[in-house]
């Protein structure tokens, strides 16, 4: 398993809150697991949060606390995802094999975008808020990944470019959108959260090579809400 190569910067590589030790403390609190957080064992993706600079995705006021475990703010009343819930996601992504190409919903920083990135997986990523997507895509091409990224309405999917081997939404929705399941391949896995604020399960879907749904709920989780439309600023 090779983890894609990052553009990294000398100080992301270094020691103190925003180096390499900091993201390996990280990445063995996600290996033993906690109370809220049962311990994260795929190899390939710890592997991957070893590598993303997860400082960069948030505002440098908020670097220093970038490798705890713990959601953030990212402007416009969003959230960076807690790197559990990340790592979580992605195991589940993984767990019936590698994607080739992923669909996510939500781009946000863009951290998730890029965790998927560095396992050499294929990603298009689509946001609802301008300023958010611009940001998210700076940060793609200083960190020299290849992600593909649109400015919509998420829950239309991106039906000129599925079939996905795996979609990812990352934002909460009343129900799973069936625009999205319809995207996915046979064989593919999607991972979204679902519920009003206070009740939101992560709810992992199989479909199989006739197309047949299966559906397993992977637990509590907490997301800011999947809304429509879509906003320039
Ligand atoms: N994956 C992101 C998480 C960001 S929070 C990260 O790693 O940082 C969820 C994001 O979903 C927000 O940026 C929000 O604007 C976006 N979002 C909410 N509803 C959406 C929709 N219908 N289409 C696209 N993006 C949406």
């Amino acid at each position: 398993m090779t983890i894609s190569r990052l553009r990294l910067q000398p100080a992301d590589v270094g020691i103190g809150m925003t180096g390499q030790r900091a993201r390996d403390r990280l990445v063995e609190r996600l290996r033993s697991g906690g109370e809220a957080t049962p311990a994260i064992s795929d190899e390939r993706v710890l592997n991957a949060i070893r590598t993303v600079p997860r400082h960069q995705f948030v505002d440098e006021a908020l670097a220093a606390r970038a490798y705890e475990d713990n959601a953030l703010p990212i402007g416009h009343g969003q959230t960076i995802s807690q790197p559990w819930v990340v790592a979580r996601m992605t195991e589940a992504l993984l767990e019936q094999g590698m994607p080739k190409r992923v669909l996510e919903v939500g781009t946000g920083s863009g951290y998730q975008a890029a965790v998927l990135a560095a396992l050499g997986i294929e990603v298009f990523t689509v946001e609802r808020i301008g300023d958010l997507l611009r940001g998210a895509r700076k940060r793609f091409r200083s960190l020299g990944l290849n992600v593909r990224s649109k400015h919509d309405d998420g829950r239309i999917g991106w039906p000129e470019l599925a079939p996905f081997d795996g979609v990812i939404v990352t934002a909460a929705g009343p129900a799973l959108v069936d625009a999205l399941i319809e995207q996915l391949a046979p064989g593919g896995t999607l991972v979204a959260p679902v519920g009003p604020a206070n009740a939101q399960s992560l709810l992992c879907l199989r479909k199989d090579a006739e197309g047949r749904i299966e559906r397993h709920d992977l637990g509590r989780v907490v997301f800011v809400p999947l809304l429509s439309g879509m906003i320039d600023r």
